[in-house]
């Protein structure tokens, strides 16, 4: 289903008119609007009318997000306060975190985004949605709410979190379609199965998954455990929130870009030039309509690829693949490039490994340890005897053994580097509460 068929399914070419028109009006308003970009376009020795269109786009400077903390909280803001409608800002690991506006054009825009998110996962009007996304300065829970009220769709606003309730209303109110992080997704499918709830008792058909990166592999083992189809859906604050693209699930085979709001870019994250259609580099956005807080070239951190391809649902817009990580997820461990994701993949397929793990780095003799903690299952705990992996340390045990050598192999192979191994009992590595996942523990730099 489409949700809005005529931007959907535009000829590239009109698209692309689409976009130029679009991308001349926000350089003439942010230059008119945001002193920042004022003066890094003087700088920079560009006039608004320099941009015709999209082909002018590499013109432009990059919005970097230290730019946003750097005018904390509103001084990238377009509008007056007076304006605003909503505010939200990014969780910000480390300080302040970024805040981010909506006037009520943006937050119609971001209703609309989400409502086709819907609609290429296929939810239709009339189905029922559980959110588990949170709710609060968090864009995630109202970013969908609003998308699934505009399609027609009854929301259960239960936000994340609360395990208990939210098995409760899968079970009582039956909804069609939920949402929650990946990681949320595996806690809340092993819960049902530990209470022997069978999925197929259940009504939900479809999961929308993100706000953290993901495989394909964990896409194999949720869909399988929870009896559902999952997509992806990819967003961030910065841009709009969850609804910047979406998998359809036709093909589950990329993200379609909302390319009428947002333009998209994949540049080569050393030397900021674009690379070539297919390669893997650094995704940049152009907000294309954003009033209060419209951004040039912003560059999101995210490494994936985009490609053009016509996709076999019928729409036009461009997919951009799977998130890696984010350039500040990505560690480097003895030199060797290394994406948590990359980890997952390598570990997902093991016979007698279950879907949780975590990753924790030291260092010894000024050399980078890397220690990937990985649970066994159920059945394989039981059989070995679970005296063999009390106080959390696994004895040499044949089977246990070579269970070790199987993981160690597995991740070699996938990374080329050489890893240590720790078997887990069930339920001894982290879990999502609720929001994302934190699977790595780096503390090399507190030794
Ligand atoms: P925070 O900085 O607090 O995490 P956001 O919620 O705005 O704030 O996070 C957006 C980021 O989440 C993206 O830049 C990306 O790194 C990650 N992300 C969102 N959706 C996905 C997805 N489907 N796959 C991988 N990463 C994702
Ligand atoms: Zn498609």
């Amino acid at each position: 289903m489409f949700w809005n068929e005529k931007i959907e399914t535009m000829p590239r070419e009109e698209l692309t008119a689409l976009q130029s028109e679009r991308l001349r009006k926000i350089v003439a308003y942010v230059y008119e609007r945001v002193p920042f970009y004022q003066e890094k376009f003087d700088e920079l020795g560009i006039k608004p009318e320099d941009i015709r269109g999209v082909e002018d786009l590499t013109k432009l400077p990059f919005t970097k997000k230290t730019d946003l903390r750097d005018h904390y909280p509103f001084g990238l803001f377009a509008v007056p306060r007076e304006e605003l409608i909503r505010i939200h800002a990014s969780s910000g690991t480390t300080g302040k975190p970024t805040v981010v506006g909506y006037t009520r054009n943006d937050l119609q825009v971001w209703a609309e985004v989400c409502a086709r998110c819907f609609a290429l996962s296929g939810a239709k009007p009339g189905d029922m949605f559980q959110n588990a996304y949170g709710y609060g300065l968090f864009t995630g829970g109202l970013g969908m709410h609003y998308g699934a009220e505009y399609m027609g769709i009854s929301v259960i606003p239960v936000s994340g979190g609360n395990t208990a309730r939210q098995i409760m209303i899968l079970k009582d109110f039956q909804p069609d379609v939920m949402a929650c992080t990946p990681s949320y997704a595996l806690t809340l499918a092993d819960r049902l199965l530990e209470e022997g709830v069978d999925p197929k008792d259940l009504r939900v058909r479809v999961f929308i998954l993100g706000a953290e990166p993901w495989t394909e592999e964990m896409r194999q083992e949720l869909e399988s455990k929870l009896h559902v189809d999952a997509v992806n859906i990819y967003g961030l604050s910065e841009i709009i929130g969850p609804g910047v693209s979406n998998e359809c699930i036709e093909a589950k085979d990329g993200m379609h870009i909302m390319e009428d709001h947002f333009l998209p870019e994949i540049i080569d994250p050393e030397t900021g030039e674009p690379l070539p259609e297919g390669e893997i580099g650094e995704l940049v956005f152009t907000t294309l309509t954003k009033e209060a807080l419209p951004l040039i070239r912003y560059r999101t951190g995210d490494l994936c690829s985009i490609t053009y391809e016509k996709c076999k649902c019928g729409r036009t817009h461009a997919r951009m693949s799977r998130v890696l990580g984010r350039a500040d997820d990505m560690l480097i461990v003895r030199g060797v490039n290394v994406f948590p994701s990359q980890i997952e993949s390598a570990l997902l397929n093991i016979e007698h490994i279950a879907p949780h793990y975590c990753i924790v780095l030291t260092r010894e003799n000024h050399l980078d340890v890397m220690e990937v903690q990985v649970e066994v299952t159920e059945d394989f705990f039981r059989e070995v005897g679970d005296e063999v992996f009390a106080g959390h340390t696994v004895e040499v045990v044949e089977e246990v053994h070579e269970l070790e050598q199987v993981v160690r192999r597995r991740l070699w192979e996938t990374l080329g580097l050489n890893t240590r191994v720790k078997l887990l009992g069930p339920g001894e590595a982290p879990r999502s509460e609720g929001g994302k996942l934190r699977r790595v523990i780096d503390k090399r730099n507190l030794q």
